[in-house]
């Protein structure tokens, strides 16, 4: 078997402060790689720009020119994190026998690429970057991020603990996720469900190199919610359960009323009715967010919208 052509890919999101740094790692990484002939000379790294507002798109297309290692294509717009590594897979698959998709910012070891094109030498089709610790996080990120996967767990979203969006994925295993078609992506997630072998390769994740993290809690907040609306309806039966319990609770609540009545204390009461209203309309408005949350989904998958447009490709450049 000859070795096999690989594609890192990168999503970059006004990244013209570390772009520079990494860069060089990369083609770094990938000439080493293919000097001891694990992958093929006609490897490449795959820069998505995903809308930038800064110089990121002039720095990839610089990049470019330099070195034909270097490719990027630019989404039309920012479209988030986990379309632009949609994007660059999908534009990767019919090209390659083998992505690695991992941040720009450094943060990932990139020595750790080593071990995964080993595993898939030796069989796995999808290979998940695990961190081994999250030393390098500050306490507020660490226990966000933990509760994170606590949740998406707690709620029926199976995910790989620890792990990010830093793995290798056959062309093979692509061409399948190509068709799952959900416009609500969390590709960690997802690419469990294609299935095929796979396995963990651990690595230490360090501090961004240069620039500012692009997710804040607001924004991790919303990828949560999004990976549970996506792999789950637990929610949906979470709430059906607690429906059911208050209406037993209810049920004891009417006989109180009635036996109070009977026994002619029927005056008093103003308290537990108020407890009660409040009590059954903050259950009912819970419920309802929840559902009007899937409802909101089934709306966007409707459309059909295109998950990610491409405006440029490097390799058209005028
Ligand atoms: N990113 C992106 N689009 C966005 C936000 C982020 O392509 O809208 C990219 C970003 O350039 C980086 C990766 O996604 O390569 C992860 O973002 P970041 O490092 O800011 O997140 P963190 O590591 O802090 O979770
Ligand atoms: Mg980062």
């Amino acid at each position: 078997m000859s070795a096999p052509v690989l594609y890192i890919v990168i999503p970059c999101y006004n990244e013209q402060a570390v772009l520079p740094i990494t860069a060089p790692l990369f083609l770094g990484k990938l000439r080493q790689l293919s000097d001891q002939g694990k992958i093929a000379e006609t490897s490449r790294i795959l820069f998505v720009n995903d809308g930038s507002r800064d110089n990121t798109w002039q720095i990839i297309r610089d990049l470019a020119a330099q070195d034909g290692h270097f490719l990027g294509i630019a989404q039309s717009r920012n479209r988030g994190h986990q379309n632009a590594v949609l994007a660059g897979l999908m534009e990767a698959k019919d090209r390659c026998d083998i992505t690695i998709s991992i941040d720009c910012d450094g943060q990932d070891d990139i020595n750790a690429m080593d071990a995964m094109v080993d595993e898939y030498l030796t069989g796995s089709e999808v290979v998940y970057g695990v961190r081994d610790n999250r030393d390098s996080d500050s306490f507020f990120k660490r226990t966000t991020a933990q509760g994170f996967y606590k949740f998406l767990s707690a709620m029926g979203a199976e995910v790989v603990y620890n792990h990010a969006d830093y793995r290798l994925i056959s062309a093979r295993v692509l061409r399948e996720l190509a068709n799952f078609r959900e416009v609500n992506l969390f590709l960690r997630g997802l690419v469990p469900l294609v299935g095929f072998k796979s396995s963990s390769v651990y690595y230490t994740r360090s501090e961004r190199l240069a620039g500012e993290s692009h997710y804040p809690l607001g924004k991790m907040l919303a990828l949560a919610i999004n990976g549970i609306t996506s792999l789950s309806v637990k929610p949906l039966r979470f709430i059906t359960g607690l429906g059911i319990a208050v209406a037993l609770l209810s049920f004891l609540g009417v006989l109180w009323a009635v036996v109070t009545a009977l026994c002619g204390h029927a005056v008093a009461g103003w308290a537990s009715t108020t407890s009660i209203v409040c009590f059954i309309s903050g259950v009912q408005l819970i419920s309802l967010g929840i559902l009007g949350e899937y409802v909101g989904k089934i709306y966007l998958e409707v459309k059909q919208r295109p998950r990610y447009i491409i405006s440029e490709r490097t390799w058209e450049d005028r």
